[in-house]
């Protein structure tokens, strides 16, 4: 059997990331920088208020109370400003140009308010609520690096300098197609031997929690030749496809009977609990990647954690490999076979321990959706006696 170390080693070693695309701004969103963002002026461009207030030069309000006269009204986003001499005030709101000659504001709420004149109570040193040009972002300054993952923060400084489009390493389609002849869709009734489909929407979901864009394709039933059709359907708007279901030892199993002979999948067992049946290729003129993962939900869900998702943030551009681990206290006593490595539903609790879920079978799903971490067992244990540290997979 191959070791899951091996077989992911394998995986970042074929998927390439994905080559830059210049997109709008809104667009942008969950992407990966492939250009360094740089400020093409400063930021703010000008010296403006921090506060609704008045305008005026420090020396005039150094003695209070004091009455100046008000001469003027300045909003944001005014322009030909008025300078302004010793003893005048001017209006000012904020985000509003600090006229020339005024070297402080004082705020509103210092004051009684006036608009012909109005009188200081309080003092306010130079450069009070005085937001300097240049104090943000300096001019030529770079304010995202390359490889940035852009959220709603990153998004907004690239708009922030201006940028109407950006070079990114955009999210990586996926499609995914789940096979079982006994599959139905959720929302229609259940005939005999059938169930719903619950795979591909996790799988689905789970692409877009990873950073992909995600498209179900829906279900085939166990036929290699319309599997093959559907897959062909499908790869004119993948860069990765995944496929549940139809790669085990049985019968009926249109997956590997349909990509086996293509010669560029591999089907191999992977030394792993839940999971072991794994295919993993390239297809297509494209030579598309393929993760054709086992059908138990738990399987295939474990299967994208531990291979999918690596993969996928190495096609966007960010760091890849192994999913993180930290160490937690294992409550109770665990059992993993000799040889394999386990990944074991669990609660993680907030004082460092962990509880396993009570159901650990590969299609006891309710008992996924009730965890927070997968468990990971070494091959070499077989038992692990309760208190023990373990290392934990957050999900
Ligand atoms: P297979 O890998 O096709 O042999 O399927 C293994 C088990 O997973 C069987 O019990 C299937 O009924 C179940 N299964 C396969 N595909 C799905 C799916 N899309 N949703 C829920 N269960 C599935
Ligand atoms: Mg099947």
């Amino acid at each position: 059997m191959k070791s899951v170390d091996a077989h992911l080693a394998g995986i970042l070693a074929t998927v390439r990331t994905l080559a830059p695309l210049e997109v709008e701004l809104e667009r942008s969103l969950g992407t990966t920088l492939a250009e360094e963002i740089v400020a093409p002026v400063p930021l703010p461009p000008f010296d403006n208020s921090a506060m609704d207030g008045y305008a005026v030069q420090a020396a005039d309000v150094a003695a209070v109370p004091v009455t100046l006269p008000v001469i003027d009204d300045i909003a944001a986003g005014d322009d030909g400003l008025r300078a302004i001499g010793p003893g005048h005030a001017v209006r000012i709101m904020t985000g509003a140009p600090l006229p020339a000659g005024a070297d402080t504001v004082v705020p509103v709420e210092w004051t009684d308010g006036g608009t012909a004149s109005v009188t200081i109570s309080r003092s306010a040193p130079a450069g009070n609520a005085v937001r300097r040009a240049g104090d943000d972002v300096q001019a030529g300054q770079v304010v995202l690096p390359s490889g940035t993952q852009i959220g709603a923060a990153q998004l907004g400084i690239i708009a922030g300098v201006g940028r109407r489009r950006v070079w990114v390493r955009p999210k990586p389609r996926v499609v995914v197609l789940s096979t079982g002849a006994e599959l139905v869709e959720p929302g229609t009734p259940l005939g005999p031997g059938q169930i719903w489909d619950s795979n591909s929407y996790t799988l689905t979901a789970a692409v877009r929690e990873a950073g992909g864009d995600g498209f179900r394709a829906g279900t085939v039933a166990d036929d290699p030749a319309v599997f093959l059709d559907q897959l062909d359907a499908q790869l004119v708007r993948a860069d990765v496809v995944i496929t549940s279901g139809g790669v085990s030892m049985g019968a009926y199993e249109p997956v590997k009977e349909a990509l086996s002979p293509l010669g560029t999948v591999t089907f191999e067992k992977v030394a792993m609990q839940p999971g072991m049946p794994q295919g993993f290729g390239v297809v297509g003129e494209d030579q598309v990647p393929i993760f054709a993962l086992p059908g138990n939900p738990v399987s295939s869900y474990v299967s994208f954690m531990l291979f999918v998702r690596p993969a996928l943030r190495k096609m966007r551009g960010l760091p890849s490999g192994p999913p993180e681990t930290s160490t937690a206290y294992v409550v109770g006593a665990l059992r993993s076979p000799e040889g394999k490595r386990s990944f074991l539903r669990g609660v993680l609790n907030d004082d460092g321990t962990v509880t396993p879920v009570h159901r650990q079978g590969s299609h006891q799903l309710a008992a996924l959706a009730a965890a927070n971490c997968l468990i990971v067992v070494p091959e070499t244990v077989t038992e692990v006696p309760s208190g023990t540290p373990v290392q934990v997979i957050r999900i």
